[in-house]
């Protein structure tokens, strides 16, 4: 489902990925930890195409991600086309980034309606179906701000799901949130998980990724360390950065 072959990113002199390789199957949920300034964002941010990447190619559910092949040429896609693949790709960010003078519902439907051209009645009835998976479908007429941290992510991840994607990525869906929030989010997380959805999800968050990732991924300064099952890679790490960094955060 996600391919991501011999990523290298940098920002000026900066190599942010160094050579990373990544293969997420139909399904599985991955769940990324690392250190601050490791690249967790980046990567996902190539994923989507939201940064280009400066050699190796990343696909998605078979579809190189940002670039058209012809012949052995590649072509970066335009814009518009770009913005499409990116319906197929949902994307929950750590500060939500609701539109804070939309409704809830309005939140929900705006991307249905705008890019897939969907009938505002079908994606309004869509969107409740939503609001009430991840427990919020009495607050359709709030506006964000008048919701908590965990029920505004709640409505994040229900407009990620509006697009109805192949792939969910989260970018420490629940670092900005109060201790007491984080469990309201994380379940919602793990029935997508348990639905078979399949997920990248950079968290620090141990205990989810014990019960919910098919594959722990550890990187470091641009790469990946080390990765395997839960058991791995939390209960026998191999390498000493591993181990440094799960001391500090279990
Ligand atoms: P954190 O845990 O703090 O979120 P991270 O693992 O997500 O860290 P990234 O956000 O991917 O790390 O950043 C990796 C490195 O790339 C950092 O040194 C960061 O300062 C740098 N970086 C990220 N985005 C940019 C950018 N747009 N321009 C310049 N440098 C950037
Ligand atoms: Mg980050």
């Amino acid at each position: 489902m996600v391919d991501v072959r011999s990523v290298h990113k940098s920002f000026g002199a900066h190599e942010v990925l160094r050579g990373i390789d990544l293969r997420v199957r139909a399904g599985e949920v991955a769940v990324v930890l690392g250190p601050s300034g490791s690249g967790k964002s980046t990567l996902l941010r190539t994923i989507n195409h939201l940064e280009k990447v400066d050699s190796g190619r990343i696909s998605v559910d078979g579809a190189l991600v940002g670039y058209r092949r012809c012949g052995d040429r590649l072509y970066e896609l335009r814009e518009r086309e770009i913005l499409k693949q990116r319906t197929r790709i949902g994307f929950v960010f750590q500060n939500f980034h609701l539109f804070p003078h939309l409704t809830v519902l309005d939140n929900i439907v705006e991307a249905p309606v705008s890019a897939l051209k969907r009938p505002r009645r079908q994606a309004v009835a869509a969107a409740e179906r939503l609001l009430a998976r991840v427990g919020l479908a009495d607050r359709a007429a709030s506006y964000p701000r008048q919701l908590s941290g965990g029920q505004q992510q709640r409505v994040a991840i229900a407009r990620a799901l509006a697009l109805e994607p192949k792939l969910l990525l989260f970018d420490e869906p629940t670092s900005a949130l109060d201790p007491e929030l984080v469990g309201e989010v994380l379940d919602v997380i793990k029935d997508l998980a348990h639905q078979g959805t399949t997920m990248i999800v950079v968290t620090h968050e141990i205990g989810f990724a014990r019960e919910v990732a098919d594959t722990v991924v550890f990187m470091d300064d641009g790469r990946i360390v080390e990765q395997g099952s839960p058991a791995e890679v939390l209960d026998r790490p191999r390498h000493d950065r591993t181990r440094a960094f799960l001391s500090k955060v279990l």
